[in-house]
């Protein structure tokens, strides 16, 4: 099989072969419904409770604070529809930022058409929140703050903790998609007045189809499935005790060799962005120099973002698999990205970026092989905008 090269961890991440070997069992042998009061479902109910402790140990949390859901969408959705009272939404306020992901927007969208009043914060040129702007935006009637750890398109960090501290000086809760952070920078709910946040196993090298989300003790979202009671009835559905196991397996390696991960991916990605810039000169980086995810890379060839997908298509013929903007973008395709809308580029700039995101499982020789490929594909995508230009 042609050997690739995959950059594009934040869509998704490969499973570790250490969390595949833990989720065997109970995709094998393990056949008991955690509900179940014989000893196999006993057996599965311990699966769950020890993968719980594992994802808790991650953001700092109470085991008792993790509920398990299908994905991270669920988890945005329960935060946000499970706290706002869906009879009295005209006399809620809710706070987000203009660049969340579709999972929180979309959210926002079906809320505000049954008449919830919704603020977006604006962000800077790099894609960060103004703390200052929530703190104008804050009204008697708002009830929900929701900003992101880490941007899933530029993969800028957001000023979460001085933004967590303002909402609950104000008496507000603060909910955070901490999807693409998780794992990747120190989150801790303890130490960071958070009440919700969300999380998904495949963006941390566990497997997809499982996300959880973080209900501080005290808080009652209303599920939005009803059924048998299951996740202390936040969130009914016969578990899925595999990809759960998966989840507390991943999350417990994520916290492990976070530090070390971290440090080899930021040294990767800024000789990636160092070399480009070097090489290119019409290649900008898009979000923030510094205060962005470790393994995160979003890039832009001034002149030519017309020409991203098809830049995206041939690295993929030469065995690279990098994105546009972000995974759901397949869907949109051609569209500009809301994200860097809000940061002022316009419609052309704003489809045009490049995504390259590295995981724990990318070398340096991986970047190696990527710098020798990027200038003759860049150079084909050149000679495409100069003949279309000239026609
Ligand atoms: N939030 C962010 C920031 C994401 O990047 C994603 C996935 O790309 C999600 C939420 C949705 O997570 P899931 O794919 O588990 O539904």
């Amino acid at each position: 099989m042609e050997r690739r090269i995959y950059f594009d961890n934040a869509a998704t991440a490969p499973l570790d072969p250490r969390v595949g070997e833990a989720m065997q069992p109970f995709l094998r042998d393990h056949c008991g419904n955690p509900s179940s009061l014989h000893r196999e479902g006993c057996m599965a109910r311990e699966a769950i409770e020890t993968a719980r402790k594992q994802v808790a140990q991650l953001v700092g949390a109470e085991p008792s604070e993790i509920v398990f859901t299908g994905s991270g969408t669920e988890a945005d959705n329960l935060a946000i529809l499970g706290l706002l009272p869906i009879e009295r939404l005209p006399e809620c306020h809710l706070i987000t930022s203009a660049i969340e992901h579709p999972a929180m927007l979309e959210c926002c969208k079906y809320l505000e058409r049954h008449g919830l009043p919704i603020t977006y914060l604006p962000v800077d040129q790099e894609g960060k929140v103004n703390p200052i702007d929530l703190e104008r935006s804050l009204r008697r009637e708002t009830r929900l703050v929701s900003v992101m750890a880490a941007n899933n398109v530029t993969g800028t960090l957001q000023p979460i903790a001085e933004l967590a501290r303002i909402a609950s000086e104000h008496g507000v809760l603060f909910h955070t998609d901490a999807v693409q952070a998780a794992g990747k920078i120190p989150l801790n709910v303890r130490r960071t007045p958070i009440d919700m946040l969300s999380l998904s196993a495949h963006k941390l090298h566990g497997p997809k189809g499982v996300g959880a989300l973080f209900v501080r003790q005290g808080l009652k979202p209303a599920p939005l499935l009803h059924g048998g009671g299951q996740e202390g009835g936040l969130r009914s559905g016969t578990e899925n005790v595999a990809g759960i196991v998966g989840f507390g397996r991943a999350a417990e390696l994520a916290l492990a060799e976070m530090t070390d991960d971290a440090a080899r991916l930021v040294r990767i990605r800024d000789f990636l962005i160092e070399s480009i810039a070097k090489s290119f000169d019409n290649a900008y980086l898009v979000g923030a120099r510094y205060c962005r995810l470790p393994g995160h890379i979003c890039l832009g060839f001034a002149g030519q973002e017309g020409e991203a997908i098809k830049l995206l298509l041939d690295l993929d013929e030469q065995g690279i698999a990098v994105s546009s903007g972000s995974a759901c973008s397949s869907h949109h395709a051609g569209q500009p990205s809301h994200v860097l809308q809000a940061m002022g580029f316009d419609a052309t700039r704003a489809r045009g970026s490049l995504r390259i995101t590295l995981g724990r499982f990318n070398t340096q020789a991986e970047a190696e092989r990527l710098l020798e490929v990027l200038p003759q594909t860049v150079g084909k995508m050149r000679s495409i905008t100069s003949l279309s230009r000239a026609g």
